[in-house]
């Protein structure tokens, strides 16, 4: 069994949902539940456009494709709308991926690709993690670069 170190996972960062558009669903986070959209990003890499919305240290990300090649187009045929998957942010995304793939977790993305926010992020596949999606992302801090 790993033995849970200090630098590991720290907190939930985001939890992320799949919207068919960004503009019709933030009806709902800012008239209903009275959250603050934080900003709009698209995500070119990823094809999507995001919103973040900010709930105490956490953050809710609303994902809407921008082509019919998005994941988000994907999983909104096979799915519709909802959630997408959970954001854990670590202060070592290297050393947590090396961690997933010793462990035998089918990575989605072998290394960190730029996220929204000016992160640095990877995907885990739900098959190797009892069937949700997870994200690990990252601060990137000015001598990353
Ligand atoms: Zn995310």
């Amino acid at each position: 069994m790993y033995n849970k170190k200090e630098d590991m996972i720290k907190k939930i960062d985001h939890l992320g949902f799949a919207v068919r558009s960004i503009d019709g669903a933030r009806i709902f986070y800012e008239q209903v539940l009275g959250l603050r959209c934080e900003r709009i990003e698209e995500v070119a890499s990823q094809q999507v456009r995001t919103a973040f919305f900010s709930l105490g240290e956490t953050h809710i990300e609303l994902l809407e494709p921008t082509g019919p090649d998005s994941p988000i187009a994907k999983f909104l045929e096979r799915n519709g709308e909802g959630m997408h998957h959970i954001g854990y942010e670590s202060d070592d995304i290297e050393g947590d991926l090396a961690r997933a793939d010793e462990q035998g977790c089918r990575l989605i993305n072998a290394s960190p690709v730029a996220g929204a926010d000016n992160k640095r992020i990877a995907f885990l596949h739900p098959r190797s993690t009892h069937g949700v999606l997870t994200e690990i992302c990252q601060k990137e801090t000015p001598c990353d670069r």
